[in-house]
């Protein structure tokens, strides 16, 4: 099938899959150093979901007092519930600083003191002195930072000599028989051509998969395309149990309410007008990490004390806060509010519900942002060729439960990081492995495959299966009942996905094929993350079993491993929570109680 179509070969010396904050800061910190690099991406740059980024950025500047690092390092560490990896969570914490200070550098328009500093503000488990108080550290643009940051990085990135494929839709890796990545290949939506890029280091900074859900913050860009081109390599992918819900999605559309809203003063009441949040959270009260407050809200609903006829949301109060404020801190959010809710937040509460957000789990790799092919041996073996960046990564500085603002930060740290990286091992210019006929094969047997699907379910039917599966049996509480019956009907989706239809049989502007290849890409990461769930006999950040309601280190203080087959069997091993720190100038925070 899959001579009948003609591929264009290209060379570089590195590949990077996706321009959104991470895809961008790597792609012009590669040109930058001297490779030739190329840059894939599915949609505009600028149209990345960063660019929906609200809140702000994370670094311990203390420009608003006292701050460091090493706070900064203790709040990650809890905020993860000790399933992050410490070694790559000093690295974050300690580069966080200058990383800022680079993109003021760069430009980006930061929000600023009266003194011309950055402003700051509180969010969600960021503490002064190792957990006291809360300390304002999140870098903010109004509440538009991941606009202010994307379009500076792409700005940055036409500076330098890196090429650009916008609307290029990469379909699968291409790996040598010793498990080297050797490229990519990619459709061309615009002029229905077919692309293999070759080069000595992919690097995957492809985003989340929010979009195996029903409601969720995300774009619906965000389908876990790297995520499963990894996994079809025959790679692990890591904690995807572990998926965020925000505590403030608009109740009805999803739409995020940044939680800089709470840390400018907004709170959460129940039904009877009582700010529950100081029954759950003496201490950080509304600015607790957000796994707490979700299932907080989630209690207050379900115990009857939640608001409107079905008593199926919560109030947001802003209108205390005044105009003024809200328009110069949370324009954005007060904007939102009004076309998604119908609400004056000047005036009255923004009705709200926790909200599928970001994911913790993905791609395995070291804090060089180098993927992990883990061995019984070597726990820490990478594959050669390989990196992955932001979202879609797991390095694992987030562990079970992110902090707010620790993302933004994530993709300009490790963005670098595989800059460097890249260029300690790969020099310009250095040769490239052999063409091999067939190599894009499978790729585009799978293109074929679904582009000549003539059963009887269209995606979207199958696609709405799998995301209410996703929202009833992967939820915000979780008991083995339920995540049984997750499986089994997740498993089911699967075989159905056999009886795929997609009518355009086009290459050109196909967007029936499009959604048919995401959708084969989400059920990769629907799938694992159920299966990964299920497995979990404890509960740690994001993942509340009520059957399993503490968290148990004796026995999973221990990275999910999920592998899965063409078949969509799922196959699961664990690797063990780095017990170290990078350098010897903090040490390793042993676990304790995560309290608030
Ligand atoms: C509404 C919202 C608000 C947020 N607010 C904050 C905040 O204030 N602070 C914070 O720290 N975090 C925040 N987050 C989280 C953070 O914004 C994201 O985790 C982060 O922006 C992801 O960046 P990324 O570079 O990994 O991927 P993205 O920005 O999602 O970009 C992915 C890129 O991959 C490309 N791509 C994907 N698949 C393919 C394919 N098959 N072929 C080619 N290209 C492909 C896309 O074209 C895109 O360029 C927020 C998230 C949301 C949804």
């Amino acid at each position: 099938m899959s001579s009948a179509y003609e591929i264009i070969d290209h060379k570089y010396d590195v590949i990077v899959v996706g321009a959104g904050g991470a895809g961008l800061r790597a792609t012009f910190g590669m040109a930058i150093s001297g490779l030739k690099t190329a840059c894939i991406t599915k949609v505009f740059p600028t149209r990345s979901h960063t660019v929906a980024a609200q809140g702000g950025i994370s670094a311990a500047l203390g420009n608003m007092a006292e701050d460091h690092w090493e706070w900064h390092m203790y709040d990650t560490v809890k905020g993860a519930d000790w399933l992050g990896d410490q070694d790559a969570i000093e690295y974050m914490c300690r580069e966080a600083v200058p990383a800022v200070v680079e993109l003021e550098h760069y430009g980006v328009p930061f929000s600023r003191t009266d003194d011309g500093r950055i402003y700051q503000r509180p969010f969600g488990g960021h503490m002064r002195n190792f957990g006291e108080a809360p300390v304002q550290r999140a870098c903010a643009a109004a509440d538009r930072t991941g606009h202010a940051i994307l379009h500076t990085l792409y700005q940055q990135s036409l500076r330098h000599d890196a090429e650009f494929y916008v609307e290029y839709i990469a379909l699968d890796l291409i790996m040598g028989e010793d498990g080297t990545c050797e490229g990519v290949v990619a459709w061309n939506m615009d002029d229905g051509t077919l692309h293999v890029f070759r080069a000595n280091m992919v690097v995957m900074a492809t985003g989340g998969s929010g979009r195996s859900y029903f409601s969720c913050t995300s774009a619906h860009t965000c389908t876990g395309d790297g995520n499963a081109m990894v996994a079809r390599a025959g790679l692990p992918l890591q904690d995807q149990e572990f998926v965020q819900f925000h505590p403030t999605g608009i109740y009805g559309s999803g739409c995020l309410i940044t939680e800089g809203a709470r840390g400018e003063g907004g709170y959460l009441t129940n039904s009877q007008g009582e700010r529950f949040m100081e029954r759950y959270a003496p201490t950080a009260k509304d600015l607790a990490s957000r796994d707490v407050v979700s299932r907080s809200m989630t209690v207050e609903i379900r115990e009857g004390r939640g608001i409107g006829d079905d008593g199926d949301h919560i109030h947001l109060h802003l209108e205390h806060l005044g105009p003024e404020t809200l328009n110069q801190r949370l324009p954005g959010i007060t904007e939102s509010a009004r076309i998604f809710a119908g609400v004056d937040a000047t005036k009255e509460p923004i009705p709200v519900l926790p909200t599928v957000h970001y994911n913790m789990g993905g791609i395995p790799t070291n804090y060089r942002t180098e993927v992990l092919r883990p061995t019984v041996d070597d726990p820490n073996a990478v594959a050669p060729g390989l990196m992955a960046i932001g979202e879609c990564a797991s390095a694992s500085v987030h562990g079970a439960n992110r902090l707010g603002t620790n993302s933004l930060l994530d993709l300009v740290v490790f963005g670098r990081a595989a800059a460097i990286r890249a260029r300690e091992l790969v020099n310009p210019g250095d040769s490239l492995r052999p063409f091999r006929q067939g190599c894009a094969d499978a790729a585009l047997d799978r293109l074929d495959r679904l582009r000549h699907a003539k059963g009887g379910s269209k995606v979207s039917e199958i696609r709405l299966d799998m995301q209410r599966i996703m929202q009833n049996n992967a939820a915000v509480f979780r008991t083995s009942e339920v995540l049984t019956e997750g499986c089994t009907k997740i498993d089911a989706v699967w075989q159905q996905m056999s009886d795929l239809s997609v009518t355009d049989r086009s290459m050109i502007w196909n967007s029936d094929l499009l959604e048919a290849l995401e959708l084969e890409n989400l059920m990769i990461s629907a799938s694992t993350t159920l299966h990964s769930a299920e497995a979990r006999h404890e509960s740690r950040g994001a993942h509340a079993h009520e059957d399993y309601p503490d968290r148990d280190d004796e026995n999973w203080m221990k990275h999910t491993l999920a592998w899965i087959d063409e078949k969509g069997k799922v196959d699961l091993n664990y690797r063990p929570v780095h017990d170290y720190t990078l350098t010897d100038e903090v040490e390793y925070i042993e676990p304790r109680a995560r309290v608030y």
